[in-house]
């Protein structure tokens, strides 16, 4: 029997089922906030939506849909560095619950997880999908439908992990699912490697932006992630872009995220990941109130092994520094599950 598109789409769910906690009780899939509209939902109101797209697509002939501005002509099939084809790869979809707690509410956050990756740090956690491009190719009309489904089973967002090479499909998958009435907030969950003239494309179309901020350093990004050793500079430049489009993270009466910057930090051994300079950057030029996930669960993984710098996971004591660094430059809006980390950290420390 052939494997039809519905097929895939109730497979990637069970896939994505397997992965669930238990949802967090007290939190409802109902928004609070009668007058709240996504972002693109306004910009196709304004009758902007279908030209951004437009726009999009003529990306795929000479690609420079991120900084590695590959050319390739992406409708004749070539590949560059990211290795995606025209047509978006995608790995699994399904509520998640290990997100932050904000997107993820009582009822998930509705991830989607795009194959292929522009960045392909050597640490990857998700290597056989970023860096293998495991998964399947499906159309815009899918990827629509999936965004409908996830909201059909009551998340609280469309999550979009990895979407920088497959901006354009998104656009359109967009619309599509906006016309068969899609209502939430879509977030644009990426590595932070980002170039400015596109996220202008994007402007007024997300809702949230939820970038790593990885290094500070570019000997080593250029180390760790292929060669990118622009990326503190790209990012930072791309990060302050979309704190002006969507502003610091607002959040419904209920606690769920509805539209802002997230910003989040892995915390690496041997201090890899220049957590210091970090915070003091992020408290010199935006708001000390923006809303930062120092994240403590780096793990060695793919071909971090061959790496001595980073082939340990962190300390207890290399976590406590980065959060004690946060609260010295007055970050105000730490991630709680980070600050509920520290505070075990801290009482096991002072035992
Ligand atoms: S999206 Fe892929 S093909 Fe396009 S510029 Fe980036 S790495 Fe190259």
């Amino acid at each position: 029997m052939d494997f039809t598109r519905r097929d895939f789409i109730r497979s990637s769910l069970l896939i994505g089922s397997s992965f669930l906690l238990s949802p967090v009780s007290g939190l409802s899939g109902q928004r609070k906030d009668a007058d709240w509209i996504p972002a693109y939902e306004k910009l196709e109101m304004e009758g902007k939506l279908a030209q951004r797209i437009k726009q999009a697509y003529a990306l795929f002939e000479n690609c420079q849909l991120c900084p590695r501005k590959c050319g390739v002509d992406r409708n004749k099939g070539v590949k560059g560095f990211c290795r995606a084809p025209l047509k978006p790869v995608i790995f699994s979809y399904h509520p998640h619950f290990g997100e932050e707690m904000s997107l993820v509410g009582g009822k998930g956050s509705g991830t989607i997880f795009f194959s292929n990756c522009n960045l392909r740090c050597i640490f990857c956690q998700n290597w056989p999908i970023s860096h293998e491009g495991k998964g399947k190719e499906i159309q815009d009309e899918d990827l629509a439908d999936m965004m409908l489904h996830l909201q059909k089973m009551g998340c609280h967002n469309i999550n979009l992990v990895t979407p920088t090479h497959v901006m354009p499909n998104i656009l359109n998958a967009t619309r599509i699912a906006l016309k068969k009435g899609l209502h939430i907030p879509l977030v644009y969950n990426t590595s932070g490697y980002e170039r400015l003239e596109i996220l202008k494309i994007l402007d007024g179309v997300v809702d949230i932006y939820l970038p790593d901020m990885k290094y500070m350093d570019g000997d080593k990004a250029k180390k760790y992630s292929a060669g990118a050793s622009d990326y503190p500079e790209v990012t930072k430049k791309a990060i302050l872009e979309m704190h002006r489009q969507v502003g610091v993270l607002k959040l419904d009466n209920q606690g769920i995220a509805l539209r802002g910057l997230m910003i989040r930090h892995l915390v690496m051994p041997n201090r890899v990941a220049g957590t210091e300079k970090f915070v003091k950057w992020i408290a010199e030029s935006l708001p000390k109130s923006t809303y930062v996930n120092i994240m403590a669960q780096y793990r060695v993984e793919y071909k971090a092994y061959d790496h001595p710098e980073i082939a340990r996971g962190i300390t207890s004591q290399e976590f406590l520094e980065a959060m004690d660094w946060a609260e010295k430059f007055g970050l105000t809006n730490l991630d709680p599950q980070s600050v509920a980390i520290r505070n075990v950290y801290q009482r096991r420390r002072s035992n």
